[in-house]
């Protein structure tokens, strides 16, 4: 009986392996077809000041609407893109909405509205001057580098070679601010915020989630903004889903939240409505 459910086990991991393995795959083939065929969209989360109950900012965030399997979560389809490079495409359209969007909301909402894009590592790789394209991209529509953020991870501050340190640079003398995303969950090391001068520091959803009963969260999200602020770094807490969390996050001093709490991502004409009518701002 043993051998037969071992036999079984074997089976089952093998199709479970298979099934993961043709996704993937079919995935990657059709990803190809949907930046030409308009299937991907992007959402908008607001970012709420918590001392001002204000809103000057959102994050960008890629939905993909596949013609038969439905809404594609980024996490599944990003590292996808990633392998392929085809995130690079993916990332220059997004940017270009969020650039597009901030002419608007700047005008409409807020002259310093800012939207921050999350920008992968291989696309910091792959840079044969896109950046500078971006650039040239922000002046054409009258838009100052302060409109757009750039959200990256530690493992980018990590690798550290002259070329991703050129463009962080670059970023900087345009005025473009820069986040380091989910952090706490990757190397999180103190000395890479101080040599590559990050604006904003992101604490990942999983210190946030508990923070109302699990005392070592709390005392490791309060170390972060203590550390942050006296490194002249503002701190956003992401995935703020109650208002427990939110009244212990301003009880430490957190500069943003970020979270259903507030709003959740949405369509950009969906969150203009709701910014235009003061929402999300109190919880
Ligand atoms: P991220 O940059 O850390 O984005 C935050 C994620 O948390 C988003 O997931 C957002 O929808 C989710 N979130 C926001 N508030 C809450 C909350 O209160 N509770 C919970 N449980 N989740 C919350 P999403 O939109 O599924 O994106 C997942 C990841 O995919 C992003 O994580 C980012 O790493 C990547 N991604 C999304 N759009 C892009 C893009 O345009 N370019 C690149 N390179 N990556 C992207
Ligand atoms: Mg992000
Ligand atoms: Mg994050
Ligand atoms: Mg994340």
């Amino acid at each position: 009986a043993a051998k037969r459910q071992g036999r079984n086990c074997y089976h089952y991991y093998t199709t479970a392996m298979q099934d993961a393995a043709n996704s993937r795959a079919r995935l990657s083939n059709d990803l190809h077809q949907a930046l030409a065929e308009k299937q991907f969209e992007v959402y908008y989360q607001p970012i709420v000041e918590l001392a001002t109950n204000s809103v000057h900012k959102a994050e960008a965030l890629i939905r993909w609407q596949h013609p038969t399997l439905g809404q594609i979560s980024p996490a599944k389809f990003i590292p996808i893109a990633e392998d392929t490079g085809l995130i690079v495409e993916i990332g220059d359209w997004v940017f270009r909405q969020a650039a597009a969007q901030a002419v608007r909301w700047r005008n409409l909402l807020d002259p310093e509205f800012q939207i921050s894009v999350n920008k992968s590592p291989v696309q910091f790789r792959a840079d044969h001057g896109s950046h500078l394209s971006w650039f040239g991209h922000l002046r054409d529509l009258g838009l100052a580098g302060s409109s757009i953020a750039i959200e990256i991870t530690e493992g980018l501050l990590v690798e550290a070679s002259d070329k991703i340190r050129g463009q962080l640079l670059a970023f900087r003398d345009q005025g473009t601010q820069v986040a380091l995303d989910d952090f706490g969950t990757g190397y999180s090391s103190l000395a890479y915020l101080k040599k590559f001068d990050i604006d904003y520091l992101k604490i990942d959803q999983a210190f946030v989630r508990n923070l109302a009963n699990d005392s070592s969260d709390m005392a490791l999200c309060e170390a972060i903004i203590v550390m942050a602020h006296k490194l002249g770094i503002k701190v956003i807490a992401e995935g703020v889903e109650t208002a427990e969390q939110c009244a212990l996050l301003k009880q430490i001093g957190c500069d943003y939240g970020q979270g259903y709490l507030f709003a959740r991502p949405m369509p950009a004409d969906a969150c203009e409505a709701a910014l235009l009518q003061g929402r999300p701002g109190p919880a």
